[in-house]
């Protein structure tokens, strides 16, 4: 499997009742080589119309954010947990979440990134498996098995909570200095803090402590 023939496989998905009100499957976009990925909820009214994972206004805000530290939307892959927009943007349900994840988790397999960043409630809860609000783990490094996640804020609620921009921003750049450690240390192996709070399988460290993940 690569990643043109998991999307093409997707593209009549009826798994789940999300089919029969979504103009389009809006699978990923970006470089397949990327070592960052980013990850967030679902298509909305403009993904669904035009097939691409953030276009509309929280699309061009994660891409000034994204030029602000130097990375252009070619550079890396997006993509969302869900693949068919929910109607009038209500959240995911469970069942759509679970229907959709396994697909979510082999595009990450196919890239193989080093680090997947999620953005949100939904993309972080989804891939670390734990009900943990994101105003917790935002800005943190939490190593898995196979590759690292880097919780942000969604760039949609800093745009409907203003106070919350700043914070976005800040873990951006936050988000540089694990760009310049990964780049630094290629191939070492993690050296990440525990936390008591995570399951087994999970590390975390905060960037500015040693953090020799990549
Ligand atoms: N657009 C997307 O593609 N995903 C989101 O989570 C929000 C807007």
């Amino acid at each position: 499997m690569d990643l043109p023939k998991l999307s093409a496989s997707l593209h009549d998905c009826q798994r789940c009742q999300l089919s029969a009100g979504r103009t389009q499957v809006v699978f990923g976009t970006g470089n397949p080589h990327a070592s960052i990925m980013f990850v967030g909820e679902a298509p909305g009214f403009y993904e669904d119309r035009e097939g691409e994972p953030f276009v509309g206004a929280a699309g061009k805000l994660l891409t000034e954010l994204l030029r602000s530290i130097g990375l252009e939307r070619s550079d890396i892959y997006i993509a969302n947990v869900i693949k068919c927009r929910p109607p009038n943007n209500r959240d995911p349900l469970p069942d759509e979440i679970d229907t959709c994840k396994p697909f979510l988790l082999q595009q990450i397999a196919l890239i193989q990134p080093k680090l997947v960043c999620t953005l949100g409630n939904f993309a972080t809860q989804t891939l670390l498996e734990r009900k943990v609000g994101i105003t917790k783990v935002r800005g943190q490094m939490i190593q898995l098995e196979h590759f690292a996640v880097f919780p942000l804020l969604h760039p949609a609620a800093a745009l409907h909570q203003g106070n919350l921009r700043v914070p976005l921003k800040e873990d951006f750049q936050k988000l540089t200095t694990v760009l310049e450690q990964m780049s630094k240390t290629p191939t070492s192996s993690p050296s990440t803090l525990s936390t008591s709070k995570a399951p087994s399988k999970e590390t975390s460290a905060d960037p500015p402590t040693q953090m020799t993940l990549f």
